[in-house]
């Protein structure tokens, strides 16, 4: 069994050595920074709950590669049944984080890589997947985990990455040596960088043969020489710093995004799974998006759950509860994240085996349920603003409700129904702004939009997939036209 406890996990980031930048003050130690521990704590919850008997069955798996019982986000996916784990086990952790546990990117990279790989060496007689699983088994032996980086800064979008005025806007090949590849670029908005182990850069859109140089996979460890990380600002990011665990809505959990530089960064041939075959670079983005887009209809739908409740406790301490439009909003928000998780279920239940041996989901679903999760939770979080009430905007703070001489005012003046402490009103209503417009919003909202590609790639994707032709011609036969 390869299982690592949390505390094992702490302890691993703590001995490594970074470059890490935090509002413009380098930091030596990630694990005990206010700002980011919460991130570290959401990703600490998958270690966690692999431990617990009751969650065992949907947080670990057997490695098909190893045979050795493993954390599930290491894992090759063998069966429909493991697609559908993974989106439940997604949902579990959105539901005791309420933020993005970020481990997913890895799961989804390796899930990606492994069938590409396999396909590139039949064709091209290379020897990528081979080294791409030998890295794998070290994953899985360590339980590590890996930043799966696709998104480079992309610098003008009307332009190819070759063509850019600077060529770094799109991380490329600088050099290739005797006993690897030097690389130069970054990759932006990193979910869970340097909570990560490791990194699997890949490209971020299909190349031509003129960008070539762009069209590079690799791993290595996120100590490596010549990376530097700059951690992205959340809205009200320095709550953290206050003190308060009711002003940050969820003291305990959070997310994060790291602008990732690799100014120069040498990568050993045994680390290198895609060298300049451009023909595989938009395969492997359409799968790495397609799993990301999948993994969706898990996490959100997680996060969603806890906003759902938190809009209806709002209501009971609001005495609304009984309210029949307050009643149908809960339903509408419960209809729209159900629908969401219907989505990821359903891309998994409809995956298919690749050549590799591994499963893919059905990439017309994925797309679909990503295309939803750029919407549902705008709404639901509509929804949960418009039931928790305008007191989310305008709320005094934790310090004027503990103060001497003006904390029985707040506690006085901010009472809904009467059986109900102030603080635990203010500790909902906090954590409903938490969600729709604090940090963790970054999450559920602009995640939700962005991440794993914006509304437009996958509206791309559904044009691709939605096989209008047979659908032309089933209208043709049952209207009789003959032409
Ligand atoms: Fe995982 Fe969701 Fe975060 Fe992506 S956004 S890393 S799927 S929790
Ligand atoms: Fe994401």
């Amino acid at each position: 069994m390869v299982l690592k406890s949390t505390d094992q996990y702490l302890d691993s980031l703590r001995q490594m050595k970074r470059k890490i930048y935090v509002q413009g003050e380098l930091v030596e130690n990630i694990v005990d920074h206010p700002i980011i521990r919460p991130s570290i704590n959401s990703v600490a919850m998958t270690y966690q709950l692999a431990m617990e008997p009751e969650h065992e069955d949907l947080m670990t798996c057997t490695s098909s590669l190893t045979g050795e019982k493993i954390n599930r986000f290491n894992h090759l996916h063998q069966s429909t049944d493991d697609l559908i784990k993974k989106v439940k086990m997604q949902r579990l952790l959105g539901q005791s984080t309420g933020a993005c546990f970020q481990r997913c990117v890895g799961m989804d990279a390796f899930n990606a890589m492994d069938s590409t790989t396999f396909e590139m060496d039949q064709k091209l007689g290379t020897e990528y997947n081979k080294r791409f699983r030998e890295f794998l088994k070290y994953v899985q032996e360590n339980d590590l985990v890996v930043d799966g980086a696709m998104t480079d800064p992309k610098g003008d979008r009307g332009l190819s990455p070759s063509e850019q005025a600077d060529p770094d806007l799109y991380l490329r090949i600088v050099e290739k040596r005797e006993d690897g590849i030097v690389v130069c670029g970054a990759k932006a908005h990193q979910t869970g960088m340097i909570n990560s182990h490791e990194i699997i850069v890949m490209p971020t859109i299909s190349m031509t043969e003129k960008d070539k140089a762009y069209a590079v996979t690799f791993a290595v460890p996120t100590t490596t020489d010549g990376i530097v990380y700059i951690y992205g600002r959340q809205s009200c990011d320095t709550r953290k710093l206050e003190g308060s665990s009711i002003d940050v809505g969820n003291s305990k959990f959070g997310g994060q995004e790291v602008l990732t530089v690799f100014d120069h960064v040498f990568v050993p041939w045994e680390r290198v799974f895609m060298c300049e075959e451009w023909q595989f670079s938009g395969i492997l983005v359409e799968r790495f998006a397609g799993y990301h887009r999948q993994s969706y209809g898990g996490c959100k739908v997680g996060v969603g759950d806890v906003l759902i409740g938190a809009a209806a406790v709002a209501a009971d301490y609001n005495g609304a509860a009984r309210a029949s439009h307050v009643k149908d909003k809960l339903i509408e928000m419960t209809h729209l994240n159900e629908t969401l998780y219907a989505c990821g279920i359903a891309c998994s239940a409809e995956g298919r085996k690749t050549a590799s041996g591994n499963y893919l989901i059905d990439m017309l679903l994925a797309n679909v349920c990503k295309q939803n999760v750029t919407r549902f939770p705008f709404e639901i979080a509509r929804l949960a603003q418009d039931i928790a009430g305008g007191i989310l905007g305008t709320m005094p703070s934790e310090r004027d409700l503990r103060h001497p001489e003006i904390g029985v005012y707040v506690d006085k003046y901010l009472r809904g129904v009467a059986a109900v402490s102030t603080e635990n009103r203010m500790r909902i209503i906090r954590l409903v702004e938490n969600l729709t417009m604090g940090s963790a919003a970054v999450g559920y909202l602009t995640e939700s939009m962005h991440g794993a590609g914006s509304p437009q790639a996958q509206r791309i994707m559904i044009a691709r997939q939605g096989n209008l032709d047979h659908k032309k011609k089933l209208a043709k036969t049952l209207a009789g036209v003959k032409e």
